[in-house]
């Protein structure tokens, strides 16, 4: 694998391994960036976005759309390609992850062309808002969803205007590479998109200073983000941060039982539990819990684990071995907290995926909803069960940790739904059902989970500067 800087497949001199997570088996050599890379980078990306920036807007969207176009035509090795090295089933990664970066580039396109802003007149005077690119942006992004993330930043980044500077996770950087092939098939001006490849303390630190990246999106841990934060508010750029999450499942007695264990299972499991929206907190209501609880153990801990090509895995590789080490420390602590684990422990399973970083899901109960086990992000097929009488209490529990991204609110009570929602401290709240996305609502968090939103309107105005100019008659 080699950078992309202006156009070009650019070596550098230092490398690393990326491991496919399903074997332990090399899948590719990375190249290793530092301060020079993003260097040659942000100069190419700032030569280019002028004329970028100088075509229309229809002409802006319509490459956004030979990029959709470009990245359907090629989807199962796209697929197959980030279930290599993310570890996911194959199924998921063309069902969701590839089609969603699809829609990414094919929603903003639309996106900007209906995009307006506004006019105040008054008396003698017309104010009129200008909304300019922001120059070089810069994006980095996480290892669970790596296209789907990288997309959902890029596509409305271009569409402003703007060229970019973006790196992928070390862990995985392969269908970004990919991407950036198929940039340079379809003869997408040089230099509005530049791929530097590394670790995050020194590809992506050197972003994060660098004096031309006037902008920076992060998705990622909560850890990294107040790196992030403490680097990049000194130095004045405009940041976007979607972090960590411990989100609830909140189950009340009046549910519809069947679809709400299975809406419960898939917001716990989905993607190995490496979703920033997963459901890792499963609260129940006195009333279902003796028939809920055993019922989502049954169905959680009899998923198929293993090959993430085979199309009835459910549960595939986690994104690497030293992050399945960190999710079993959870469950060792779990069991130290004074819980009891259902299920976890590594299957077995036949070469080459005996090597891999495979576990199987686990749910956790008789746990304080205070605990560490109950409060802290493991990122993982980890959930905790806890049982509540009151809607009161249910909100207490939720609100009881420093995150705040998303919640899920199971009832068939119209009102429940309504209060619970409206006293949940999060930016998403989903009734009785789980994931369901339109791109055009405000995605984001509250508390230690970020600040600022993406989505729609949203991404547009964060990665654009309006300007008023007011007109005395
Ligand atoms: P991470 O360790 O925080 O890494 C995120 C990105 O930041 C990676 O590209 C990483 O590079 C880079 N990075 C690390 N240190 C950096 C530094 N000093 N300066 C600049 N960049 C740096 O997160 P992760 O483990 O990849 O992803 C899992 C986390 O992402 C979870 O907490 C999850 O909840 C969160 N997430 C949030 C959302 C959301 O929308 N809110 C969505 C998905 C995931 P390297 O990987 O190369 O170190």
């Amino acid at each position: 694998m080699k950078n992309f800087i202006g156009g070009e497949f650019v070596p550098t001199q230092d490398s690393f391994d990326n491991l496919n997570p399903a074997t332990s088996q090399r899948l590719c050599e990375v190249p290793r960036s530092g301060a020079a890379e993003v260097d040659a980078a942000a100069k190419a990306a700032l030569a280019a976005q002028p004329g970028w920036a100088a075509l229309s807007v229809e002409d802006r969207a319509t490459w956004l759309e030979r990029i959709a176009d470009a990245i359907e035509a090629d989807l199962d090795a796209f697929a197959q390609l980030e279930s290599r090295d993310q570890g996911k089933p194959v199924w998921l990664a063309k069902a969701v992850d590839i089609p969603r970066a699809v829609s990414n580039f094919r929603f903003f396109a639309s996106a900007v062309r209906q995009h307006h802003d506004g006019v105040h007149r008054m008396p003698g005077a017309l104010n009129y808002t200008a909304r300019n690119p922001i120059g070089v942006v810069g994006l980095i992004t996480p290892w669970n969803l790596p296209l789907y993330l990288l997309t959902w930043k890029l596509a409305p980044a271009l569409a402003m205007g703007n060229a970019i500077v973006a790196k992928p996770s070390e862990l995985t950087p392969c269908t970004a590479d990919r991407l950036a092939r198929l940039f340079q098939t379809i003869d997408a001006p040089a230099g509005i998109f530049n791929l530097v490849h590394g670790y995050g303390a020194e590809c992506g630190q050197a972003m994060l200073e660098h004096p031309d990246i006037k902008a920076i999106s992060f998705t990622g841990g909560t850890a990294t983000g107040r790196v992030v934060a403490r680097t990049a508010a000194p130095l004045f750029k405009k940041l976007s941060l979607e972090l960590g999450g411990k989100n609830a499942t909140v189950v009340f007695d009046d549910c519809d039982f069947e679809a709400t264990v299975d809406g419960a299972v898939r917001a716990g499991f989905a993607n190995q539990g490496e979703i920033c929206l997963c459901g890792s907190r499963l609260l129940v209501q006195r009333g279902i819990a003796d028939r809920f609880i055993p019922a989502f153990i049954e169905r959680a801990t009899h998923q198929k684990v293993g090959d993430p090509s085979a199309p009835d895995t459910r549960v595939g590789a986690l994104n690497s071995t030293a992050h399945r080490d960190k999710v079993e420390s959870y469950l060792k602590l779990a069991s130290e907290e004074g819980g009891t684990v259902h299920g976890g422990g590594r299957p077995a399973l036949d070469a080459p995926f005996s090597s891999g970083a495979f576990l199987n899901p686990a749910v956790v109960t008789g746990l304080a909803p205070t605990s560490r086990t109950s409060t802290e992000e493991i990122f993982g097929p980890v959930v905790t069960v806890h049982v509540f009488d009151t809607e009161e209490q249910a909100i207490a529990i939720a609100n009881g940790t420093d995150y705040g991204l998303a919640a899920s609110v199971w009832t068939q009570d119209l009102g429940t739904a309504h209060r619970v929602a409206d006293a949940l401290e999060v930016g998403m709240v989903w009734v009785n059902t789980w994931l369901l996305r339109d791109l055009r609502v405000p995605f984001g968090g509250v508390k230690h989970s970020g600040v600022g939103r993406e989505g729609g309107h949203y991404s547009l105005e964060f990665f654009s500067e309006s300007k008023n100019i007011c007109i005395k008659m």
